[in-house]
């Protein structure tokens, strides 16, 4: 037998409802087992305890009482229903207008930016800076400081 086991079977000695076998192993087991023991004696205590608190009665009221609190929990939650249901649609309803915008993001291509160069159209002068600006490379920092001396 283990300790839980044993354990199990110290409430039923504590209330004397072992047969003697029963009581017998469990007191062979509390002589060799400290923690079970003290479990033992921690039981013991607490049933005395319990015996000990003096009979009383509940007011003529009390289950009047307990049946209003009932009530009232149950309508302050029925108050709370509508509240969670608006908010359970109104989050359904977000998430939808999310999906939907995403998904019209990116269907709806981004028109391309139409660059307008009307300063640089037609005028095929060799100048650097007219090279600097067509040039389909990156501008480099000495592309623009030639472009800036060389202005005509
Ligand atoms: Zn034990």
């Amino acid at each position: 037998m283990n300790h839980r086991e044993i354990r199990m079977m110290i409430s039923a000695l504590v209330d004397r409802e072992l047969d003697r076998d029963g009581e017998a192993l469990v007191r062979k087991h509390l002589a060799s087992c400290d923690a079970c023991a003290a479990y033992e004696s921690e039981v013991r205590t607490l049933s005395a305890e319990i015996r000990a608190i003096p009979p009383f009665k509940l007011s003529e009221t009390f289950p009047s009482s307990v049946l209003r609190a009932v009530r009232n929990e149950e309508a302050e939650t029925n108050l709370w229903i509508p509240v969670e249901s608006f908010a359970r649609r109104f989050v359904v309803g977000l998430a939808a207008a999310v999906i939907l915008f995403v998904g019209l993001a990116m269907t709806t291509q981004p028109e391309e930016p139409v660059v307008v160069e009307p300063y640089l159209v037609g005028e095929q002068a060799d100048s650097s800076a007219t090279r600097a600006l067509l040039g389909t490379e990156a501008l480099s920092k000495s592309d623009l400081l030639l472009a800036v001396v060389s202005r005509e």
